[in-house]
């Protein structure tokens, strides 16, 4: 993304979703958010503000999930009530976001310098070397990261794949429970079940256009585009049969709750950048 102020997030609205879209890395990082619909939860999006990505800089990737993380309603409202946290001082992207935050909604500047909080994201991620001052990164990783620094601020020592504090934004309203398993169409085998979590849902983009291609020519009629997302999700994602039948079979993942938010992160191949 080129230097200068972050765009604002333009809002798709359609009859079953509200969807927000943000443009991530040069090379193809995209993020598209979908906040179910519910009418108390109707998005509003009142104040709208940029953030700084000077030359050098490269906060594009950061600017990109701050900005996904202000507009959704229910993050915004949420993150406001929470107070109590285990402060890492400078270091702190718990507070560092709450300043922003209160930038967003007080400051009189068109646009704001996050500065503050690469600071700190920085510091977090300095022994991984990750997001590393005017370095460029992933914006789904930085914001699924963002999320789990929240949950380690306020949910004393939960884990991470089994949080039940109920007062953990990222958990209660962003991860959703899934349960992987293969079912073998030959045998009738089935593999041990294995539970895990998500905070974002990554599909290849290829994948949903290889389906969506594949649909047409069967002459199928094309599905909206959550069923779409449904049938590319697995898509080559084949394991062996677990008794070892020699059938090649597909992995099933069933979602076990419903969150609030489902964030989609669609995945680019850089050399197919389009
Ligand atoms: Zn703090
Ligand atoms: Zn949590
Ligand atoms: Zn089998």
């Amino acid at each position: 993304m080129s230097p200068g102020p972050t765009p604002a997030l333009s809002a798709l609205r359609t009859p079953q979703a509200k969807c927000l879209t943000v443009g991530g890395r040069a090379d193809g990082g995209f993020l598209q958010y979908v906040q179910l619909l519910n009418p108390r939860n109707s998005m509003s999006i009142t104040n709208t503000k940029g953030l700084l990505n000077m030359p050098g800089q490269n906060n594009c990737f950061l600017n990109s999930a701050v900005q996904v993380l202000w507009h959704l309603d229910i993050f915004r409202r949420s993150f406001r009530e929470l107070n109590g946290h285990a402060c890492m001082e400078d270091s702190c992207i718990f507070c560092a976001l709450k300043e922003l935050f209160a930038q967003f909604q007080y400051s009189q500047e068109s646009a704001l310098p996050p500065d503050a909080l690469r600071r700190a994201l920085a510091e977090t991620f300095c022994d991984q070397r990750r997001f590393q001052l005017g370095f460029m990164d992933d914006a789904a990783e930085c914001f699924e990261n963002i999320l789990m620094r929240i949950h380690f601020h306020i949910a004393n020592n939960e884990s991470e794949d089994m949080c039940s504090a109920a007062h953990c934004i990222p958990h209660q309203k962003f991860a959703m429970t899934l349960v992987e398993q293969t079912v073998c169409h030959a045998c009738g085998a089935t593999s041990e079940p294995l539970p895990f979590t998500q905070m974002v849902h990554y599909v290849p983009s290829s994948a949903l256009c290889s389906q969506a291609k594949l649909m047409k020519e069967k002459n199928e009629p094309l599905p909206n585009f959550s069923e779409l997302l449904k049938r590319a999700g697995g898509l080559g994602d084949l394991r062996d049969c677990p008794s070892s039948c020699g059938a090649v079979i597909q992995i099933r993942k069933t979602l076990m709750n419903r969150p609030e938010i489902v964030s989609v992160g669609l995945v680019w191949d850089s050399e197919r950048n389009h």
